[in-house]
């Protein structure tokens, strides 16, 4: 067995009880979990605040002084203990609510203390609330920087806070020297200027200054996502050779016939490219796996259509996967009328086509009559089997997850080309860590014409004006969508909501004059569809609805979005349900209506979705503020669970670590020469943890 294998029981301080809690608090089971378990931050023991200096907007600092008293306030249940603490500049108060009488047990008065904690103000007054107390060592002249780890409150209470982990890593450091693997060559390291690995481990959690510390955060940063990078780059080389890919010849009869003499406009500049682009891939023997990503409005769907007709062109079956019902139906109708003088076969399947339509679809997809299937994640079904299954298209992709977007591969004996469409931009951080294995395509340009978007902010006190301008835009012959939120939780009460603001809206636009739809998750498919088709139509003038229309919905005389609590939607959500209106040549209006009391986080959505309308620009703050998991609905994925590295803040260094994974890629792929005996040892045991981790993702 390797040293660091060594069960944590083992170290010094680990009791049997302690490595339980370990093991099941932290995931720390061996010497070497806990060698990689980083701190998340520092504290400068170094620099100490003087008490006359404080105010509420410093954070974390440190004080030197005494405490001169303790005093208990307060009655049973809300005690609190104030211990009045003064340095050479004055006296402040420390406050605790809970510990009280441990507190008062273990912190003596008029003792030499270090204290550390967040300055904060209570009435005009400047306090810190359970703040660390620490007795004067020796050691902390000797190691400034004190390592800071994230612990749970279970453990807390046993000893095991942030500093009893520490203890615990400096007990493992010392036993460390000549056991750690170099995972990187020689020649990163040197041209890289890089620590090695041990002196990193040593540093990241030991560090006797900053500098240390941060080359030490940046090797194990770098290594961290080179060995990603190069793991997804292999993954699509090997994809690349492994998977032969259907080779589309021709683009003559129904791809010509559509794009010169049905088209009914000139594409835009990038959509040309993207095409090139999937032109090139489907041609080259190798299975295509591309990613198309696009604001809203920006014609990805055409760019689908006519990478479609490839296939069709070849004799070979098209689908297209969308999220919902609703989209799959508007897919469906709009590619049936764009290819209505093609002579071809379109079909459509969800959740709710019946027994027998689904018995002949299934046979008509068997026996190729079908040429192009659209729906749901029906599709998936292994019932569904195609005579001759081409080309994929999954539309608004990060709706679906990877196993279910794996099974579309095996509807052929060669895999069909796969082109993946995302509904929002992603910040090219992430989307080089999710899809680093993808062929990534982007479109940054809409089709002309379009008048940009005003996005409005207002209050509920607004109502009356908004209503007056709604009416307005009904007498232009514009529609409007009133979306609500629905969120799992409250569903009843937001279901109410919906309700009561239909009714008052129905009240406000009464009958005959105007009509009003509703359309939300407890309806019957064919109800919604029903709805939705009359506000396609135009025979409504408001749809009133939850989210369900958030996705690709396309009515070009919409032209007001009218958000209702909008404070409760996502930053991405918003932009997606503003990308209904603004479809049409007419001037378009996204109108954002919030409570008064709004937190700070939803206060910047508004303000960001106010200001721009760029989907990149949009995800970058989308994704400072939820953080990827969130945003991408990737949480439990594995793929973003980084050790150290920050797909956020650590956006160079990717960018550098990609470029690396490349330049190694092109030069050993498979890891042969001698100067990458380190990088090979460390990469295999990585690469067998990630098996089937993502197959187009
Ligand atoms: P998204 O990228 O959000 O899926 P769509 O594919 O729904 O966008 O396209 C939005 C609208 O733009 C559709 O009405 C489509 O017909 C139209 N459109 C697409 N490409 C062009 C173009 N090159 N010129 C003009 N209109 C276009
Ligand atoms: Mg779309």
């Amino acid at each position: 067995m390797q040293f660091l294998d060594t069960p944590i029981e083992y170290l010094k301080g680990v009791g049997p009880m302690r490595a339980e809690l370990l093991k099941k608090e932290l995931q720390i089971f061996t010497f070497s979990d806990l060698l990689h378990y980083f701190p998340f931050r520092y504290t400068d023991r170094s620099i100490i605040h003087e008490i006359t200096d404080l105010n509420a907007d410093m954070p974390y600092i440190q004080l030197k002084g005494k405490i001169i008293r303790f005093e208990e306030k307060g009655h049973k249940k809300a005690k609190r203990l104030i211990a009045h603490f003064q340095d050479d500049t004055g006296v402040t108060e420390l406050i605790w609510f809970k510990g009280i009488r441990w507190i008062k047990k273990a912190i003596k008065v008029n003792t030499e203390y270090l204290v550390f904690g967040k300055p904060s103000a209570y009435l005009n007054k400047i306090n810190i609330i359970h703040p660390e107390v620490d007795v004067l060592e020796k050691e902390i002249a000797f190691s400034p920087l004190q390592a800071v780890y994230h612990s749970t409150e279970k453990i807390s209470t046993r000893g095991l806070n942030s500093k009893g982990i520490c203890k615990l890593v400096k007990a493992l450091l010392p036993q460390i020297k000549n056991k750690i693997e170099e995972t990187l060559s020689e020649d990163l390291l040197s041209r890289l200027k890089l620590p090695t690995r041990e002196e990193a481990l040593l540093n990241i959690h030991a560090p006797t200054d900053i500098k240390k510390m941060e080359r030490a955060q940046k090797r194990l940063k770098f290594e961290e996502l080179f060995f990603l990078q190069f793991h997804l780059l292999k993954m699509k080389l090997t994809r690349q050779k492994k998977y032969k890919g259907f080779i589309f010849e021709k683009v003559d009869n129904h791809f010509d016939n559509y794009f010169k003499n049905h088209l009914q406009f000139e594409l835009t500049n990038a959509q040309k490219k993207v095409l090139k682009e999937i032109r090139v891939d489907v041609k080259i023997g190798a299975q295509m796996n591309r990613l198309l990503q696009g604001d809203v409005g920006s014609g990805k769907t055409l760019v689908a259509l006519l990478s479609m007709l490839m296939a069709v062109d070849n004799n070979f079956q098209a689908c297209m996967m969308a999220p919902t019902e609703i989209l799959a139906r508007q897919h469906f109708q709009n590619i049936s009328k764009e290819l209505k003088e093609l002579n071809l076969k379109i079909a459509i399947l969800t959740g709710s086509s019946k027994t027998k339509e689904r018995k002949q679809l299934h046979e008509e997809l068997e026996n190729g009559e079908i040429d192009i299937l659209i729906g749901t994640h029906a599709l998936l079904e292994d019932k569904v089997v195609f005579k001759n299954l081409g080309f994929v298209v999954i539309d608004e992709q990060h709706r679906f997850g990877v196993a279910q977007r794996a099974k579309l591969w095996k509807k052929n004996t060669t895999p069909p080309h796969i082109l993946v469409m995302t509904a929002t931009p992603i910040p090219r951080t992430l989307s080089m860590t999710l899809y680093g294995d993808l062929d990534v395509s982007i479109i940054d340009e809409l089709p002309p014409g379009r008048k940009e978007i005003k996005t409005l902010w207002r209050s509920d006190s607004s109502r009356l004006r908004v209503n007056q301008f709604m009416g307005e835009q009904i007498a232009l012959g514009r529609q409007i969508y009133i979306v609500y939120p629905l969120i799992q939780e409250s569903e009843k009460l937001d279901y109410k909501d919906l309700m009561d603001g239909y009714k008052a809206i129905s009240a406000e636009f009464p009958m005959p004059e105007y009509q009003v739809s509703v359309v939300h998750g407890q309806m019957k498919a064919e109800d919604k569809a029903y709805e939705m088709k009359r506000f396609v139509d135009g025979t409504t003038n408001i749809m009133v609805a939850t989210t369900v229309i958030e996705v690709g919905v396309d009515v070009p005389n919409a032209t007001v979005m009218l958000i209702e609590s909008a404070e409760r939607f996502g930053l991405s959500q918003l932009h997606q349900l503003r990308g209904r209106v603004g479809r049409g040549a007419e001037q378009s209006y996204c109108i954002l209506l919030s409570g008064h009391k709004i937190s700070k986080e939803g206060r910047l959505r508004l303000e960001t979705l106010a200001s721009t309308n760029d989907g990149f620009k949009i995800a970058e703050v989308d994704l400072k503020l939820r953080g990827p998991g969130d945003m991408m609905g990737t949480k439990q994925s594995g793929v973003l669970n980084f050790k150290i590295a920050d797909i956020i803040k650590d956006g160079k260094i990717l960018e550098f670590a990609r470029k690396e994974a490349i330049v190694l890629l092109k030069d050993d792929e498979n890891l042969e020469k001698a100067e990458n005996i380190n990088i090979v040892r460390a990469y295999c045991p990585y690469a067998k943890e990630r098996i089937g981790w993502s197959r187009i993702s």
